[in-house]
């Protein structure tokens, strides 16, 4: 990252830079960035967040898969992007969107894939984020992820006013 675009964030309190697989710590969470593909010519990162009372969350949004094998990390939360489903995109009107669409966000069964191969024993809770077009599907969405995780692990829709306890242990 050029020195001057480093120098800019951090002077305007607002943001920090953060590079691809470098730590670093924010209010005592530990919390490592990875790149996923996203757009074209874009650099997108999702994060694995630590800390001491919930133990590990991945945010992962604005991308289209995870090149990543993270099951070794026992990820307690998921909070992760499920933009659309396959069988719902007749409903774009317009081919161009689509396309977009269906180029640089997570559909639903890649989400359900990637939970599917990441979730371990320490899983606690998954939250479905950046639903895109076909947000009034999101109990589709609940119910298809559900199929991999089994019925004791709650799975959300994030959603304004959404309030999560988030756990390492299950009680
Ligand atoms: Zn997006």
């Amino acid at each position: 990252m050029p020195e001057q675009v480093k120098e800019k964030y951090q002077d305007n309190g607002l943001a920090i830079p953060v590079m691809a697989m470098q730590g670093f710590m924010v209010d005592g969470f530990s919390v490592i960035p990875f790149e996923v593909p996203h757009d074209e010519g874009v650099t997108c990162f999702a994060y694995l967040i630590s800390g001491e009372s919930f133990g590990k969350l991945l945010y992962m949004t604005d991308c289209i898969y995870c090149k990543y094998n993270l099951s070794k990390q026992g990820i307690n939360h998921f909070l992760v992007e499920c933009h659309h489903s396959d069988d719902l995109l007749e409903e774009y009107e317009s081919s161009a969107l689509r396309d977009r669409v269906l180029q640089s966000h997570m559909d639903l069964q890649t989400c359900k894939e990637f939970i599917r191969l990441n979730k371990t024993p320490n899983l606690r809770n998954v939250i479905l984020c950046h639903l895109g077009h076909n947000s009034g599907a999101g109990d589709y969405f609940v119910s298809e992820i559900r199929k991999v995780t089994g019925d004791h692990i709650p799975v959300m829709i994030a959603e304004p006013g959404l309030t999560v306890e988030l756990m390492k242990e299950p009680f």
